[in-house]
């Protein structure tokens, strides 16, 4: 019998990433991150029982599609293509793209520069789209961890990395170590929400749920934890 109070559902799987920080990323053993906590903020108002389910971002697509998970929540860039495909609650973070190159790069200052360059991004993402778009780069290199192309940067494999500017901000404060640089205006503007199936129930309750924690102050006291104003 199911128990009082509560639905005979299952808990729902809401899909999340290994390693797009700050927002969702595993470190030992634990699941961090500011969507982690806001998505925790938004399932109590919404009253969904849910386990997280982390993994590659070039993962979650498939996983939705499939229904490994019933959601993800992993700073996923809502986009014409993707919503042909999908349902996406209302935007909760408004970012973009913007370029990284090393510290000493004299050539590269804004999008124009990057003709005849190679530039590193995870496969598969907003970004990887966007740079596949740019005239005259040399080359476009996909990896599964974003990690792996700031380190080919870092250690000069490529002239620049094009990802979402609060995953390179991080990075540039942490492992960037002085090494690294943001150059010219942000290149693409993207908002990022959580993504269903078109058939999935919950994307209403969400919505709900997100204006609710944009209202009570906890959206605010997430952002300044984890973003640091
Ligand atoms: N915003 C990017 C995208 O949606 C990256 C997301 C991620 O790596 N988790 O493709």
């Amino acid at each position: 019998a199911a128990t009082a109070g509560c639905s005979n559902n299952k808990p729902l799987k809401v899909g999340v990433e290994n390693n797009f920080r700050p927002f969702t990323y595993t470190e030992g053993g634990e699941i961090k991150g500011f969507e982690v906590e806001l998505w925790q903020a938004i399932a109590e108002k919404a009253n969904i029982e849910y386990e997280l389910v982390p993994m590659e971002a070039v993962e979650l697509n498939e996983a939705v599609t499939s229904g490994e998970v019933d959601l993800a929540i992993a700073g996923l860039t809502v986009n014409k293509a993707r919503k042909d495909n999908f349902a996406f609650s209302e935007p909760y973070f408004e970012t973009g793209l913007v370029i990284l190159t090393t510290a000493d790069n004299t050539d590269i200052q804004d999008k124009k520069g990057l003709a005849g360059k190679v530039v590193a991004t995870q496969t598969g993402s907003s970004a990887y789209t966007y740079a596949g778009g740019i005239e005259g780069l040399k080359e476009v290199r996909g990896y599964a961890d974003i990690s792996e192309a700031y380190n080919q940067l870092k250690n000069k494999k490529v002239d620049a990395v094009i990802f979402d500017e609060r995953s390179v901000h991080h990075f540039m404060q942490t492992t960037g170590d002085g090494k690294v640089k943001m150059v010219g205006e942000v290149l693409n503007k993207e908002s990022y929400g959580v993504m269903a199936t078109k058939e999935s129930r919950y994307i209403g309750r969400i919505n709900q749920a997100i204006t609710a924690v944009g209202n009570d102050g906890t959206y605010e006291s997430l952002y300044a934890k984890w973003m640091g104003g």
